[in-house]
């Protein structure tokens, strides 16, 4: 890894070697990747990035990217689409979707995967493995089959059959465990001690985290070099939120955007499972673990690792997380789709939900142009629509057309 220099703990700044670790010995902090930033920034320009893959890799430099080659299958570089309709409906002036289901297996999760395995193949590992809410398990199973890699996935007994079959249809071997998603965490985490796998959210965490940057690379770019007034970042662990923020910084530090970012970077959660919302409201940074239950399953993290930096980070922005009710959520994936055609999960509702109430409320601005982060399609949470039934149902015959549809 050319330009990583060290992990460094986010607590106390100790370096650690760039191995297969994730936590400071010394103060059980969560380790960072550190960049070189000038080496980068001698390295990369705009023009290189135009000429690079249409993928998340042609921001190469600013990940940790191994010496022989990415586990490059498509993901990244995804439409950043404009959604006026959306953006009357709310009142705001310029809005913006982020469309990451058009990733390889449909949720950003084949960002952090695409780093994390190909770090994985680089230390020499064979197997490849996590602990899911869902589409991480997609993602793992998918980059592992292109890889020519063995993946194991553990995931909560509750899942959606979408998500189940999405890993299964790529060889991947699927262990459901009776318990939540909390629960998944810590058999991994003691199974990491015990086997020579590569947990991509677990051992392989510090560089897993750096793939989510890319999204706020990808938004800066495509919208002309410009930085948004805000973003709305669905929240699981927090890791996605936090990422975006570093992801801002660093175009400047590597000379990309000449100023230091302005933006406010807003959080959302279900109310099901709002842990961080709920200790970003009450003014504190102590996350309080939560029992999930919500509609939202790919966030339904009760003990989010990085809820308390996903805190910092939006404070530190003048941002707000916040949370909506498990029916804001549906109405917030039949807005999206009744006004733009994007059919998203359930994630992506809780996203349109909270962007609705952050508007309503004030929080975002009229005139702030915003970009929502649209993370997974909802062909893999139907279940969250309830049973969907024709409009009509006729005859094959044309007076029974008429008759229903009117003339
Ligand atoms: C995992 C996930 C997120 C959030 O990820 P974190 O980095 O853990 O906060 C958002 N949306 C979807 C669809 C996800 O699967
Ligand atoms: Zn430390």
């Amino acid at each position: 890894m050319k330009y990583v220099l060290s992990l460094r703990c986010r607590e106390c700044g100790r370096d650690y070697p760039v191995a297969p670790q994730h936590v400071c010995e010394f103060c059980f902090g969560p380790l960072e990747a550190a960049y070189d930033y000038e080496a980068i920034a001698a390295e990369i320009s705009r023009a290189t990035i135009a000429a690079g893959p249409t993928t998340m890799w042609r921001y190469a430099p600013l990940l940790p990217a191994p010496a022989e080659g990415a586990i490059d299958i498509g993901a990244g570089f995804t439409r950043l689409r404009e959604a006026p309709r959306l953006a009357a409906e709310l009142g705001l002036r310029r809005l913006w979707l982020k469309l990451d289901g058009g990733n390889p297996t449909h949720s950003f999760k084949d960002r952090v995967v695409s780093v994390a395995l190909s770090v994985a193949r680089s230390f020499g590992f064979e197997i490849a493995a996590c602990a899911s809410t869902g589409n991480l398990a997609n993602a793992v199973a998918a980059h592992a089959a292109a890889a020519g890699m063995r993946s194991i996935v553990f995931i909560p007994s509750d899942l959606e059959e979408g998500k189940i079959a999405g890993t299964v249809v790529f060889g991947g071997e699927v262990v459901a465990v009776d318990g939540s998603y909390d629960d998944v965490n810590r058999l991994c985490a003691e199974l990491s001690g015990e086997k020579p796998w590569a947990f991509v959210n677990v051992n392989l965490r510090p560089y897993y985290a750096e793939g989510s940057k890319t999204l706020a690379f990808e938004t800066v770019e495509q919208l002309g070099w410009r930085v948004p007034d805000a973003f709305v970042v669905p929240i699981a662990s927090g890791s996605l939120l936090t990422k975006i923020g570093k992801g801002l910084r660093e175009l400047h530090h590597v000379g990309l955007m000449p100023d230091e970012p302005g933006v406010t970077i807003h959080g959302a959660q279900a109310a099901g499972c709002s842990p961080v919302a709920t200790a970003f409201e009450s003014g504190t940074d102590d996350v309080r673990p939560v029992k999930p239950d919500t509609v939202a399953k790919s966030l339904a993290i009760g003990n989010p690792a990085d809820g308390y930096y996903a805190i910092k980070e939006a404070r530190a922005s003048g941002g707000r997380i916040t949370s909506i009710s498990e029916e804001a959520v549906v109405d917030g994936m039949r807005l999206l789709a009744r006004t733009e055609g994007v059919f998203t999960e359930t994630a992506g509702g809780v996203t349109i939900g909270t962007l609705e109430k952050l508007v309503r409320e004030g929080d975002i601005a009229p005139d702030q142009e915003t970009v929502a982060l649209i993370t997974g399609i909802g062909l893999k949470t139907l279940e969250a629509l309830g049973s969907s039934e024709p409009t009509y149902r006729i005859k094959p015959r044309l007076e029974d057309a008429i008759e229903v549809l009117g003339n």
